[in-house]
């Protein structure tokens, strides 16, 4: 599963205010080479999230932007989570729930949602986002 990786980038990417992200730049903040880069933002188009401007990048769309929110939400949940039941440093949590935020099933994100609906900020400080189904 190669899209959950980089829509979270993408969508950290646009909170920094930074709407249009081209291969170099996910390149390096995904730690692979351009070309590799260059090919999964194009399958990000194909797959609705987006569309790819030539020579420019990848831009997210609506439903782009609300598959992101809602990977970037279980995230940041799931951190809280982390850094509260195991102790680990908010750059840790972050790590380790990467590794599982897109994996999480139906039970453990309503779980999440139940326990920290009224979290307004992940344990590195960014806001967890809000989605509207
Ligand atoms: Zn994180």
């Amino acid at each position: 599963m190669v899209e959950p990786k980089y829509l979270k980038e993408i969508y950290r990417a646009y909170e920094k205010g930074i709407p249009i992200v081209g291969p170099t730049y996910m390149g390096k903040t995904i730690g692979v080479n351009k070309a590799t880069a260059y090919q999964a933002l194009q399958k990000l188009a194909s797959t609705g999230y987006g569309m790819y401007l030539k020579n420019k990048g990848f831009v997210l769309n609506e439903n782009g932007k609300k598959y992101a929110k809602i990977l970037m939400r279980k995230h940041r949940l799931l951190e809280c989570l982390i850094v509260e039941t195991f102790g680990l440093s908010p750059c840790e949590a972050c790590r380790e729930a990467s590794n599982i935020d897109a994996l999480l099933g139906e039970k453990i994100s309503k779980a999440l949602e139940e326990k920290y609906n009224h979290r307004r900020v992940c344990p590195c400080g960014n806001e967890i986002p809000e989605v509207k189904i």
